[in-house]
């Protein structure tokens, strides 16, 4: 079955009268690797946000499932307890608070959801260490405040970081539009492939084309006007990077 399965999705602004997703569709098996692409205002990261639970957004029609249960009936830390891990293009910088202390109550705070006791700090450091060894992370990172200082690379490493250590089934990362620089993308790409499994999903959504040569993901996706208007394999993304979206932007 699938683990994520999006039907007829419609989703508005609260505030106003938008409507931004428009009836979308997306099925994600267990173990596969979608990429999401698509101009910028097409809805991606309202998306992610929805996924995520953020309550910006009122959903009018559609249903999204996670393992054959309604995602949208569930608060955010119950999200993260299922398995869900999303990251944003946007990494929220805390001063004064250790990346390594962060991490720890990122992941209490995920057994607690489960009604897991807490780690002692042996088993935390035990388990943190090994996940950073597998991503490259430093001892020195690790004790900086999280995100202040760090550069384009280090957030997205740190973002990986927490991501291998809540053992996601369903990984969405959503990545910005622009200034990502070329190790900031290998960084992404590499943290994807090694914690890529074969009943871990991944949703990549994207403006890279370069990004997909690192990656390879199994299935790609355009998205425009707030639905997918197009699915196919990694050629698809080939295909983009040759033509543009001007084929696929639908007549207003
Ligand atoms: P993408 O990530 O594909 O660039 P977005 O999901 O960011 O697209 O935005 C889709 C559309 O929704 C855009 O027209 C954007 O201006 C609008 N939008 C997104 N969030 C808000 C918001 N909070 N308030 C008003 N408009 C929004
Ligand atoms: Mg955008
Ligand atoms: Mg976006």
């Amino acid at each position: 079955t699938a683990l994520l399965e999006i039907k007829n999705l419609h989703v508005k602004i609260a505030e106003e009268d938008k409507e931004i997703l428009r009836g979308l569709d997306l099925t994600v098996n267990p173990g596969e690797v979608h990429a999401i692409m698509g101009p910028n205002g097409s809805g991606k990261s309202t998306l992610s946000y929805v996924l995520a639970g953020k309550d910006d957004y009122e959903i009018t029609d559609g249903e999204i499932l996670f393992k054959g249960q309604d995602l949208t009936e569930m608060e955010p830390d119950e999200r993260a307890a299922a398995g869900v891990f999303l990251a944003f293009q946007y990494p929220v910088e805390i001063p004064g608070v250790a990346f390594m202390t962060f991490l720890k109550a990122a992941l209490n705070a995920q057994r607690k959801a489960r009604g897991e006791g807490e780690l002692s700090t042996p088993d935390f450091m035990r388990i943190v260490r090994d996940k950073a060894g597998l991503l490259n992370v430093s001892q020195d990172m690790l004790r900086r405040p999280v995100n202040v200082g760090f550069s384009g690379g280090e957030k997205k490493r740190s973002e990986i970081l927490q991501m291998a250590l809540l053992e996601p089934t369903l990984c969405v990362l959503d990545e910005t539009d622009s200034g990502l620089d070329i190790d900031a993308l290998r960084v992404v790409a590499e943290g994807v492939n090694a914690l890529r499994t074969a009943d871990r999903s991944m949703v990549v959504i994207t403006h890279y084309q370069r990004l997909l040569n690192h990656i390879v993901p199994d299935i790609v996706h355009v998205m425009s006007a707030g639905r997918i208007v197009k699915t196919g394999g990694k050629e698809l993304a080939m295909e983009l990077e040759e033509s543009g979206y001007a084929g696929f932007t639908e007549a207003a």
